[in-house]
């Protein structure tokens, strides 16, 4: 029976309370304002606090620390040091310094870099990132302290995904006072939140372990879809099955000893998908927490012979998995994303609003770019998740509003215009009317959706990082933001009638990206092109942005990221999809030849040897059902040594697009073959069976 009294909950995190409990009271307090306002740490207690820090981890049961990191794989990274001097023959202390802490040096050169680290200069570097809190994974015969930091190169590059994300955090926030301070409000901290909502799917394990494709890809490159499979939709919020449930609550009690809260469980849409949703948290902890959600899935799955796929598309035909990630700006506490109580509040919300509407609108290209990948290609586009398109969902009543705001202007002189709910509406600080508390409205097929109180960008990939996305958002909101403060700078005379004529202006300029309807529907991509809205469909165009002169500038102004580690992020992106393809195609061909078709040859043999049989017994019955069967499997054969030698050229050749057509074509087959190939016999676990049998 586990913990159910929560007792635990954060029990494996340099928390405040084992701050308290491990340092003296001068260095506990210098290091909790470190950790506040992620500042370096000073180097004068760095010794203290990792003594202190040594000692809190020995008590866990840890032997080693490591530096974790998140580099441009899209994981996470780590390499165990012991806590280990010697200090004479076969006698040995226990340390750990404060420049293991704060610093530490590592081989890169096996790490992503797209060219920014030549080979000569291998050695990249660690330093802590005090904003996410060390912390303790537990294994079987021990623990190990995980100091999380970020990692760059020699020259400074960026070769991980937190430095960029901690920059736009601090470029949205700087933004966010700008503006703030011209409503008049008092200073205040500024907190970037994330919610990240993980969809996954589970299977047994018995069955992955026949599967080559996903023990090599994460996802089923053959599978005939089942005669029931998600059309009855009789398992999305259902009734959850008692092994998934073991597990589910094997994976909160890991997750709240790491203080990440882990709040929401349910079943899926699609047989044998489900998902997570943690309580929103600060956006740099609540990343480093979704790469932990990650692990703790896999591994608690792994102990209960189980297996969790996180690819965004590991079987065709069912609904794909994504990340949902909440985003919204808060001050001083306040959610600055909520509608507000009084007409001030009202005009600070819509003003942030339109500036992300701004920023969506202008900057659709590169934040589509974040979601990019070999695994989202499947998804994204496909019916099932938004389209490719960027678009920004508001609901009717905030549309109503806008509409309200770009009219309002026109009828300047008399200033009073019927609002969406029949109200009487003036824009303007001192008179904008009371706005929707909670936006019920619901359309699960837009990319960008406001939720009542955030905006759910529900493009990214269930694998994906969100720093990537969430570090773009930051930074094209931070550019409109203060796009938005110029603008005021530069307007003479009373602030509200200012801002009434530049929201006026920014609903007209920026509309176009706003979209209501069925993102699913036929005509969308046809309505977007008239709009002039980009739909970047795969990995290929969706990475160019990246290379795109207006992007590279946009960045470098912000500090975020420069045109190397820009260029660089193209360079792994492309080769990253590739290598996943030629993979899949290798695996594919691999399954097809040495599997599927030495039980189709001997199937056909087996019944050419019956029909001379029959033959010759001068049989009357059978030999029509024979011969036809025959007919089919020996097509299907010929069929199979097509498709696979043209797959085998493809490879050869080496370009992706034929690969994927390749692999696309010989899965038409193999998939028909699986209905008519003897099911004992049939060497890969079925749809039917991976979907359901727990
Ligand atoms: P749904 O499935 O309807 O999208 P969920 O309740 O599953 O909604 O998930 C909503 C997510 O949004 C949760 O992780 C929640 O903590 C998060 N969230 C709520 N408020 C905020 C906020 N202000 N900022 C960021 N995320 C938020
Ligand atoms: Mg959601």
């Amino acid at each position: 029976m586990k913990d159910t009294s929560l007792k635990t909950y954060g029990e494996d995190v340099f928390s405040e309370r084992a701050i308290r409990e491990r340092l003296n009271r001068p260095v506990a307090t210098k290091l909790l304002a470190t950790m506040r306002e992620g500042k370096p740490l000073d180097p004068t207690i760095a010794d203290a606090v990792a003594e202190g820090m040594k000692n809190w981890a020995l008590a866990k049961g840890a032997t080693h620390f490591t530096h974790w990191f998140q580099p441009l794989t899209g994981g996470t990274a780590e390499k165990h040091d012991a806590f280990l001097e010697p200090t004479g023959p076969a006698q040995a202390v226990q340390r750990f310094s404060g420049q293991n802490l704060i610093g530490g040096e590592t081989d890169a050169s096996s790490f992503p870099s797209g060219g920014l680290r030549s080979t000569f200069e291998a050695r990249g570097y660690t330093a802590w990132d005090p904003t996410s809190p060390a912390f303790i994974k537990r294994h079987d015969n021990g623990a190990t302290l995980c100091i999380p930091t970020a990692f760059c190169s020699y020259n400074g590059e960026t070769l991980d995904m937190k430095t960029p994300l901690l920059r736009s955090i601090q470029a949205v926030s700087r933004a966010t006072e700008r503006l703030m301070h011209k409503f008049r409000q008092p200073k205040a901290h500024v907190d970037i939140t994330l919610g990240a909502e993980q969809e996954y799917f589970l299977i047994d394990k018995c069955f992955c372990m026949k599967r080559p494709d996903l023990l090599q890809t994460g996802r089923t490159v053959f599978g005939a879809a089942p005669a029931k499979h998600q059309q009855l939709e009789d398992h999305y919020f259902g009734a959850i099955k008692p092994r998934v449930l073991k597990f589910m609550t094997e994976v909160e009690d890991r997750l709240w000893r790491l203080g990440i809260p882990a709040k929401t469980r349910h079943n899926e849409v699609a047989p044998a998908q489900f998902e997570l949703a943690p309580m929103f948290e600060s956006l740099n902890l609540a990343v480093d927490h979704n790469m932990l959600i990650m692990e703790v899935l896999r591994q608690t799955a792994e102990r209960n012979d189980l297996v969790c796929l996180l690819h965004e598309k590991p079987f065709e035909g069912v609904n794909g998995s994504g990340k949902h990630c909440n985003w919204s700006i808060s001050y001083g506490g306040r959610n600055l994303l909520s509608p507000g109580s009084n007409p001030r509040e009202n005009a600070i919300f819509i003003t942030f609003l339109l500036a992300i509407i701004r920023a969506i609108e202008m900057h659709a290209d590169i934040l589509r770019e974040t979601t990019a990948g070999a695994g989202n290609d499947h998804r994204l586009g496909a019916n099932e998740a938004p389209p490719a398109i960027i678009s920004v969902f508001l609901g009717d009543e905030l549309n109503a509003v806008l509409d309200s705001i770009e009219k309002g202007m026109r009828d300047e002189g008399k200033g009073v215009r019927e609002g969406g709910r029949g109200m009487k509406l003036r824009i303007g600080v001192d008179t904008l009317p009371p706005l929707p508390k909670d936006t019920t409205d619901r359309n699960r097929t837009s990319p960008f959706a406001f939720t009542g109180n955030k905006f759910e960008f529900r493009a990214p990939g269930s694998s994906q990082n969100c720093a990537k996305s969430q570090m773009v958002l930051n930074t094209i909101v931070a550019e409109s933001i203060d796009a938005l403060c110029d603008k005021l700078d530069a307007m003479k005379g009373d602030f509200n009638a200012n801002l009434q004529k530049l929201l006026q202006a920014q609903v007209k300029a920026h509309k176009r990206v706003i979209f209501s309807g069925d993102g699913y529907s036929s005509d969308w991509p046809k309505e977007a092109r008239r709009r002039g809205l980009p739909n970047l469909r795969d990995t290929m165009a969706s990475l160019a942005p990246l290379k795109d002169e207006r992007n590279i500038a946009l960045f470098e102004r912000y500090g975020v990221l420069s045109r190397g580690e820009m260029l660089s992020r193209w360079e792994i992106g492309m080769e990253d999809y590739h290598r996943r393809i030629r993979i899949e195609a290798g695996i594919a061909l691999e399954i097809a030849r040495s599997m599927i078709r030495p039980v189709v040859a001997d199937e056909f043999s087996k019944l050419a040897t019956a029909i001379g049989q029959a033959r010759k017994d001068g049989l009357k019955v059978g030999i029509r059902g024979l011969t036809a069967l025959s007919m089919k499997l020996g097509a299907g054969l010929d069929d199979l040594h097509v498709k696979c030698d043209r797959l085998e050229r493809a490879l050869a050749r080496g370009r992706h697009p034929d690969q994927i057509a390749a692999m696309e074509d010989l899965r038409r087959t193999v998939d028909r073959l699986e209905g008519l190939v003897d099911d004992s016999r049939w060497p890969l676990p079925k749809y039917r069976e991976m979907l359901f049998v727990y």
